[in-house]
């Protein structure tokens, strides 16, 4: 009931625009992944800039003291949940690794994906979710890589759509697909690419649908296990920042990321509208929250560029003033920056967000 009551406000404010959400009601929040000086100062300072979410490191949110004094200055807290990026356990048991169609691991630079059909690992996930849940009890629970292996942060306008990755192609993969889907592939087909090129050719929407909805029961099976321990959690998902029809429908098509399904088992949604390091106009992270947030019942909350990210070219003030107030237009439900430690080596964006949200 609440939900809709907030999509409805949501919607009202988006068809009356005049209406922008007041500060109070607005989540301003930002990615914190650590912190080496006090808490009560950073709290401080994120009461006085206006900040009243942080989106927080499995280790912040372990952190006792970190927890108490955020529940002391009213900030809630979100523990960032990675879910399918391990490098870690990667390492280890490299015969999790996702396969694209080349037959190859899907990985390029530092992004490097488990496939997303492997039950152990599905359980463990899901299993450490719960676990984090009941010992920190975060406000709310962001999951975070939560998709197909793609790595978008270097996926500018003008990539040709056929060039993306379309995994997983492992065995595993393969036979659940051609048994749940009742789909046999022909007996002469041996090697991944020719298994991969069949099922493009022949199956590609029962092959999209398929692979959203690992996704999406991923999603399913995280936030039931994390309400059965806290009732009251949010449950917020970052997406791929691609409007339904980029990249020839690639948010669906790579990244598995069915928006609408995925809505039904969330509270909120974060599309990561990086817009400088994807060559981006600031007026895009606008786009997108609208794309978005047209094909959902819930609050839609980009997260923005703060710092230089891959791309060497300036990010300058008026830049960065232009995507937090394209980030804050209606029908978006506040901001979250990415990140709190890339805002304070720029002390004059410090200054500047500020300014912005008390203007807004
Ligand atoms: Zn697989």
């Amino acid at each position: 009931m609440r939900i809709q009551y907030i999509s409805l406000l949501f919607l009202i404010l988006w068809i009356f625009p005049g209406c922008a959400p007041k500060a109070e009601t607005r989540m301003i929040g930002a990615k914190i992944y650590e912190h080496s000086g006090s808490y009560d100062l950073l709290f401080e300072s994120w009461n006085d800039l206006g900040i009243n979410t942080g989106f927080c490191s499995q280790e912040l949110i372990s952190d006792q003291d970190f927890m108490r004094q955020a529940r002391d200055h009213r900030i809630s807290t979100f523990l960032i949940f990675p879910v399918f990026f391990n490098p870690d356990v990667l390492a280890h048991s490299p015969h999790l690794a996702a396969i694209n169609r080349d037959g190859f691991a899907a990985a390029e630079e530092w992004v490097e994906f488990v496939c997303p059909s492997r039950e152990n690992y599905r359980h463990e996930m899901v299993e450490k979710a719960r676990r984090l849940v009941r010992e920190h009890a975060p406000d709310g629970i962001s999951i975070d890589f939560i998709r197909h292996f793609v790595y978008w942060e270097k996926v500018y306008p003008d990539r040709d759509p056929a060039s993306l990755p379309v995994s997983c192609f492992d065995s595993v993969c393969l036979d659940h697909f051609s048994k749940e889907r009742g789909i046999a592939l022909p007996p002469d087909l041996h090697s991944v690419p020719e298994k991969a090129g069949w099922i493009l050719e022949s199956h590609p929407e029962e092959w999209t649908r398929w692979r959203c909805g690992l996704i999406t029961s991923m999603v399913e099976e995280i936030a039931e296990a994390v309400r059965e321990e806290k009732t009251d959690i949010l449950v917020n998902i970052h997406l791929v920042p691609w409007s339904e029809e980029d990249f020839d429908g690639g948010r669906m098509r790579v990244a598995g990321q069915d928006v609408v399904a995925l809505s039904e088992h969330a509270d909120l949604l974060s599309p990561m509208t990086y817009a400088h390091m994807v060559k981006q106009d600031p007026s895009w992270v606008h786009a997108i929250t609208e794309d978005v947030f047209m094909k959902t019942t819930r609050p839609v909350i980009p997260s923005i560029q703060v710092g230089l990210a891959y791309l060497d070219e300036e990010f300058d003030l008026e830049e960065f003033r232009e995507t937090v107030e394209e980030a804050l237009k209606p029908p978006s439900g506040g901001v979250i920056l990415w990140s709190w430690e890339r805002l304070i080596a720029e002390p004059e964006k410090v200054e500047l967000f500020k300014d912005i949200l008390r203007e807004r």
